[in-house]
């Protein structure tokens, strides 16, 4: 005979729905049943509701981030013998900040463990940007990972194994159905679970705010930013966050291969320089944590230790880090109508223009065009002249051309004078 379950899930979906705290008892078997199928989607579904609605107390969102760890495995580098610091970003348009960070990092003696994941709607991912890289392989099993780390290279940037919070992989394809992806607890737990499993030492945290970024306002990123190192640092893992502009794309280029070909270009100490400021912000967060608070990070991607590394991780998984990248069979220019200075250019558009061209998937299944995106060739604040290239589109079918284009109008407008435009790096949060 099977035990009774000690609870029932209506039970909890009521308390929350009314506005009450769920007792820890409760909210772990909650997040156990449903991974083991007992409690069903449309139960877990109202939780979530209830739970975007009425919000979670600190207490309420620790339990839940441990409960979600505590579906899978914990791994573990202690045996390294070097200490470990991962990045996250929360996503934008045009953010390839990992592949330059990651080598660069490395570069010090630091171990980088970057589990990451595959783009979904506008936001790119890591790997898929990764895969234009002729023979890369994303899949590695720990061993592998292990041994990259520990020995010359470094960092390794690969998929995360399915054990690592599964719950939270039930959940987090539950809420993108269900219109409860934007809730700070939901966030946040899902997020750091995933983190902490992983056996991290200290993690460097970008949380976007802006056009382009989950969270719209920089209030509800600075709260994301807050209750994400809290659960950090409470669970033993030294937890730093960076509110970063996501306002505007992200350097210059939007895409997979375009973006490898950016990243290149900053870890041989050129590129543009919103791309190479968040990097150095970034890895100076990093390796301070990692107790390296005086490291030079410029004059790594300046004298070419830092584009090293990264050739040996492209070959530790199989890369050809020389090899050229796809490029695109068709591409269309759009030209500025008059002279004047580009005033505005909203991320979130050029990422949904993006992902139309092919660079993004709409279903998981959906394999991503490596060569497809967009190239900008003018940025807000920068004089043009009627006629002169404001960004180039690519795709392997002209046909993606018309719904690509229809979503970038009214995504920027030229005008008179410079607008202005505040600081990329807004606020540091610290525990
Ligand atoms: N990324 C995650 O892993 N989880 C979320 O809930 C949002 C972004």
């Amino acid at each position: 005979m099977t035990a009774p379950e000690p609870f029932d899930a209506i039970d909890v979906i009521r308390a929350k729905r009314d506005g009450g705290a769920v007792p820890e008892p409760e909210l772990r078997w909650m997040v156990d049943a449903y991974t083991r199928g007992y409690v069903s989607d449309a139960q877990m579904a109202s939780f979530a509701m209830a739970v975007f609605q009425r919000g979670m107390q600190r207490d309420e969102i620790r339990v839940l981030t441990d409960a979600m760890i505590a579906s899978g495995e914990r791994m573990s580098f202690a045996a390294l013998g070097k200490k470990t610091v991962d990045k996250h970003s929360t996503g934008g348009v045009g953010d390839k900040i990992t592949l330059p960070l990651a080598p660069l990092v490395a570069c010090f003696g630091v171990a980088v463990p970057q589990l990451s994941g595959r783009g979904l709607g506008h936001t790119g991912g890591t790997l898929d940007k990764l895969e234009s890289i002729p023979g890369w392989r994303a899949a590695l099993s720990n061993e592998e990972m292990f041994a990259q780390m520990q020995g010359d290279v470094g960092a390794v940037i690969c998929a995360a194994g399915s054990g690592l919070a599964p719950a939270d992989k039930k959940l987090y394809a539950l809420r993108d159905v269900t219109g409860t992806v934007e809730a700070i607890p939901l966030i946040a737990s899902s997020i750091m679970s995933k983190k902490i499993a992983e056996g991290t030492d200290a993690l460097v945290l970008d949380v976007k705010f802006g056009s382009g970024a989950f969270m719209q306002d920089i209030d509800r990123a600075r709260e994301l930013a807050q209750t994400m190192v809290a659960l950090g640092t409470d669970s033993g893992v030294a937890t730093t966050a960076l509110l970063t502009d996501m306002n505007v794309p992200l350097g210059l280029a939007i895409g997979n291969a375009n973006e490898v070909r950016e990243s290149v270009e900053i870890l041989a100490g050129a590129g543009p320089a919103d791309v190479r400021e968040l990097t150095v912000a970034l890895a100076r967060e990093m390796l301070a944590l990692a107790g390296q608070p005086d490291a030079d990070v410029e004059a790594a991607l300046d004298d070419g230790r830092a584009m090293d590394t990264w050739k040996a991780m492209i070959r530790a998984q199989d890369g050809d880090p020389d090899a050229a990248l796809p490029t695109a069979r068709e591409t269309h220019i759009v030209t500025a109508p008059a002279d004047g200075i580009l005033a505005r250019m909203d991320a979130l558009p050029f990422g949904i223009s993006a992902w139309r061209l092919g660079a993004g998937r709409a279903r998981a299944e959906d394999q991503v065009v490596h060569a497809a995106g967009i190239d900008l060739h003018a940025k807000p604040g920068d004089r043009v002249t009627a006629g002169q290239p404001l960004f180039t589109l690519s795709a392997d079918d002209a046909a993606r051309f018309p719904r690509a284009l229809e979503a970038l109008e009214g995504a920027w407008s030229l005008g008179e004078s410079a607008p202005t435009i505040g600081p990329l790096v807004r606020e540091r949060i610290t525990a």
